[in-house]
């Protein structure tokens, strides 16, 4: 079975459209949260994974924009944006967010945001913190988003191994690991490309794959929305 793994989309249908291509053929699509928030497409982009049937979990963002996390832990752009999606969701779509569970076990994987310990807010940037994410979960893999930073953590005894993906697709073998699929609609590791990972359970394998869009034609619409020009801006960064 082939699992498409998304994070991160941020109302930006362009940078899904474009990952989803690029990851076809699949068997099935999870994601990890942050759907909404930043870009200007919240509907578009609920509605597209719906159809896909895509099963997933709610992020901070998400949280934010449907009124169940107070706006005050964001900083002024990302509150700016919370607040600007709050007002275009439509019913269906909040309805579609509000479903979202915190974190969902299927098969032998864990989906969370942030880390197994706090989904909504903590950030998986270390190994350190990627074992103790490990220490909280029973199941052999562990799905995170919420650093928008395409990464694995490999843990076996005592040792962690971090892997950035380097186009080759990674082994598992029969080692645990947390994986992070980077972002799709708002990607920061330098690298202005939508980012997706497919994992292959019979191979027993995860590769990542980064697809271009048309960076232009999101910022135009974000321009027309009134959206903080620094977040427009970082689109073509990739920061
Ligand atoms: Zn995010």
């Amino acid at each position: 079975m082939r699992i498409c793994v998304l994070s991160d989309v941020h109302s930006n249908l362009p940078a899904l459209e474009a990952i989803l291509a690029a990851m076809a053929p699949y068997d099935a699509l999870w994601h990890l949260g942050d759907i909404v928030g930043y870009g200007p497409q919240p509907n578009e982009v609920v509605a597209r994974l719906a159809a896909e049937g895509a099963l997933g979990v709610r992020g901070n963002h998400d949280a934010a924009a449907i009124g169940q996390l107070p706006t005050d832990a964001f900083n002024d752009e990302a509150r700016a944006a919370v607040e600007w999606t709050a007002d275009q969701l439509s019913d269906i779509s909040r309805a579609w967010l509000t479903d979202l569970p915190e974190r969902r076990e299927i098969a032998d994987f864990t989906l969370v945001h942030g880390s197994p310990r706090d989904p909504t807010w903590e950030y998986v940037f270390t190994g350190r913190t990627a074992r103790g994410s490990m220490a909280q979960v029973t199941s052999t893999h562990c799905l995170v988003g919420h650093t928008h930073v395409p990464m694995a953590y490999l843990i076996e005894d005592s040792t962690v191994e971090a892997h950035s993906p380097d186009g080759a697709a990674l082994e598992l073998a029969a080692r645990r690991a947390l994986l992070n699929p980077g972002s799709v609609g708002q990607p920061r590791d330098g690298d202005k490309r939508a980012s997706g990972m497919v994992i292959d359970t019979d191979n027993h394998t995860v590769e990542w794959r980064r697809a271009e869009y048309d960076i232009g034609n999101v910022q135009e619409l974000m321009r027309e929305a009134g959206l903080p020009r620094r977040l427009v801006q970082r689109l073509e960064l990739g920061l």
